[in-house]
């Protein structure tokens, strides 16, 4: 087990997008009994009002806002967060299979809260790290436009700067309120795939170095969902201290950039 398959288990918008697939199956069934600990409940009154709130729900549908899964139903919007750990079981169904391998193994005490439905099915969340959320109708205002759907309109706003220099363009890509779902390791590897320096700050990106990373973030969002996970990027291979570039042999840097570990290649993102 290394560093970086530790870093795998981090659910991201991808992961989130098939707990969002798994959820869909749940669509028409109405919810006999909630429950959750109070980790889960945290940003709810009580884990009471939980239970309260969604008895007797019918789900009517799925959403999702970057890594916020949404549950709609014909009263409330149900809101799950995932945090760091959480994984999305339906009757055992994890929506991502991968994320039981390793550290994170599933434990009974560490189902933290569900549904259950008039068909005897239960949709649950398994959360080791206690980080994973409930919310009712969760407020989507602070939240950017959608990673997965991101036009190149929403994209030329999500690089707009209004004063100065801006910000690292790593950082802006990992503010959620201007794009929601990217990730740690989403962001670094549209820099790897952009051949971009993540410190460059975004006011200062030319017009053909936003031309690469508007296609470089729809091909790291598209061929990762299709190889099945954030953590499947081209430069993962690289992604350790000491790495070389999996493209070109070039020293990898390490710096924390945006409050996270940043990788990239001294050589074709110099
Ligand atoms: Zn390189």
């Amino acid at each position: 087990m290394t560093f970086g398959d530790t870093l795998a288990r981090v659910p991201e918008i991808l992961e989130v997008e098939s707990y969002r697939q798994l959820a869909d199956r749940v669509v028409g069934a109405t919810i006999v009994r909630g429950w959750a600990d109070g980790y889960l409940a945290k940003k709810l009154t009580s884990p009471a009002a939980w239970a309260r709130s969604v008895k007797n729900l019918t789900i009517t549908g799925t959403d999702r806002r970057g890594k916020l899964l949404l549950l709609e139903t014909n009263g409330p919007t149900l809101g799950v967060r995932f945090g760091m750990t959480g994984v999305l079981l339906l009757d055992g169904d994890a929506g991502i299979e991968g994320l039981f391998y390793g550290p994170h193994d599933f434990q009974s005490k560490w189902l933290r809260g569900g549904v259950e439905f008039d068909d005897g099915r239960k949709l649950l969340v398994h959360d080791p790290r206690r980080m994973a959320r409930f919310e009712i109708d969760p407020d989507l205002s602070e939240l950017g436009p959608d990673a997965l759907r991101l036009t190149r309109k929403q994209f030329d706003r999500f690089v707009r700067v209004e004063r100065g220099d801006g910000p690292a363009i790593k950082a802006r890509l990992l503010d959620q309120s201007r794009v929601a779902g990217v990730g740690n390791l989403l962001a670094d590897e549209m820099l790897f795939r952009a051949s971009l320096d993540p410190r460059t700050p975004t006011g200062l990106l030319s017009g053909d170095e936003k031309d690469r990373l508007f296609k470089a973030f729809r091909s790291t969002m598209s061929s990762l969902g299709k190889r099945g996970g954030s953590h499947l990027g081209d430069h993962m291979d690289s992604r350790f201290p000491g790495g070389l570039c999996s493209r070109d042999g070039g020293a990898m840097v390490i710096a924390t950039i945006g409050g996270r570990t940043t990788y990239w290649c001294s050589t074709h993102q110099g």
